[in-house]
């Protein structure tokens, strides 16, 4: 289990990998440019050399691209849909490019019309943005918190999406804030052991991708996407023991989305501590044959 971070990538996309060297990360995430802007990273050639050499030099990975806010592959709006499909479409190319695994992104929101009035729609254009990347990069469904009409706040619904879909190239990354804020319980093992169990018969633990590494500010089941560092929220450190101990996320790769600890008035987004404490959460809870003489 890699435990990396989101970073910035001000400067240059290759820049991603030496942020995330500085904090201590060993896998990483970031956006190709703005995600609350329309349009794709433009890189030439040279670009993408450089990215490639900075990443195989950096000995992180996995990376991947996060996509966009904006898309929603489930609106009723046929502009905002194209542009949608199109957009996830060329960060899929951007990933084939630079050589990361995928790109991990909100499904979107049926806005009350729920799911079933959306689901051809979503797996129809999922289906076609597929065959027309590349076979090496990963189409990476996140789950939500369901607020206001988010897919993907049940494992079920994904699942149902990937079985549709019916392409090894269509996972899943969870994002445990909002899990426990859809209602799965992480804060304890035996919470952790029914969500997993769940998570298993609904996707299937194999196509677990990747997960969001963020505790949560708001309580269980408040449906509501506030991102907290680990330990500070209401999933603790306990839950994250839990989470890191389970065997659904052996290895599978951990990427915080965390605020970050308040230096100068306010966080900066995922930091050392951060990753620290979740290494080390990691490291005492997942390596017993080499501590053999552990006490507690
Ligand atoms: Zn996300
Ligand atoms: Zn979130």
């Amino acid at each position: 289990m890699k435990i990396g971070a989101h970073v910035s990538t001000s400067g240059g996309l290759h820049t991603a990998f030496d942020r995330a060297k500085a904090i201590g990360a060993e896998c990483v995430q970031f956006f190709e440019s703005a995600p609350q802007q329309w349009g794709t990273a433009r890189i030439d050639d040279a670009g993408v050399a450089q990215f490639r050499e900075t990443m195989a030099a950096s000995g992180l990975a996995p990376a991947f691209i996060h996509g966009k806010y904006l898309m929603n592959l489930a609106s009723a709006d046929a502009k905002i849909f194209k542009t949608s499909a199109s957009t996830l479409r060329s960060s899929l190319n951007l990933a084939g490019r630079l050589g990361v695994r995928g790109v991990i992104f909100h499904t979107g929101s049926h806005k009350g019309l729920g799911l079933e009035a959306v689901f051809d729609q979503i797996c129809e254009a999922a289906t076609q943005v597929l065959a027309e990347t590349p076979d090496d990069t990963w189409m990476i469904f996140e789950n939500s918190a369901g607020q206001g009409g988010t897919i993907g706040s049940k494992f079920a619904d994904l699942g149902q999406i990937l079985k549709r879909i019916d392409n090894s190239r269509a996972k899943v990354c969870i994002d445990t804030c909002h899990a426990f804020a859809a209602g799965y319980d992480l804060s304890s093992s035996e919470g952790v052991a029914a969500a997993m169990r769940e998570l298993d018969g609904e996707i299937g633990a194999a196509n677990v991708a990747a997960v969001h590494c963020n505790d949560s500010k708001a309580p269980l089941g408040a449906g509501r996407d506030l991102h907290e560092n680990i330990g500070e929220g209401h999933i603790g450190r306990a839950g994250f023991e839990a989470i890191a101990a389970h065997p659904v996320f052996a290895d599978v790769p951990f990427l915080l989305e965390v605020p970050g600890y308040k230096i100068d008035g306010a966080g900066k987004g995922p930091d050392k501590p951060n990753i620290d404490l979740m290494k080390e959460i990691r490291d005492g809870v997942a390596a017993p044959a080499a501590k053999p003489t552990r006490r507690r």
